[in-house]
């Protein structure tokens, strides 16, 4: 088992997520993701993403 130490803990990886630890590394903090979930939250994976995916197919 490797340990890494990290200067900062965002939890959740939807639109927020990402967006605070990119915050992180432009400050030089070194920062780790954890999700529980999918990967993306709510936007990518049953928000804004399938839901215009649908509304296109069902279009066709
Ligand atoms: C049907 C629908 C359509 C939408 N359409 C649009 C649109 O067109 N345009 C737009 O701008 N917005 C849209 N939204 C809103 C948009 O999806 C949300 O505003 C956005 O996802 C919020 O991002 P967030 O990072 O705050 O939360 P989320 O995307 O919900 O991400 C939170 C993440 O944290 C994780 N998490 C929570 N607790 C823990 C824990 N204890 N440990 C580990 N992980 C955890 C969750 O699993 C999740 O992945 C839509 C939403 C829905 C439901």
């Amino acid at each position: 088992m490797t340990t890494e130490l990290f200067d900062a803990i965002v939890v959740g990886s939807g639109q927020a997520g990402p967006a605070i630890a990119a915050r992180c590394s432009k400050e030089g903090l070194r920062s780790a993701v954890i999700e529980r979930g999918h990967f993306g939250g709510t936007y990518v994976n049953v928000g804004c993403v399938p839901t215009m995916w649908r509304l296109q197919v069902s279009s066709c």
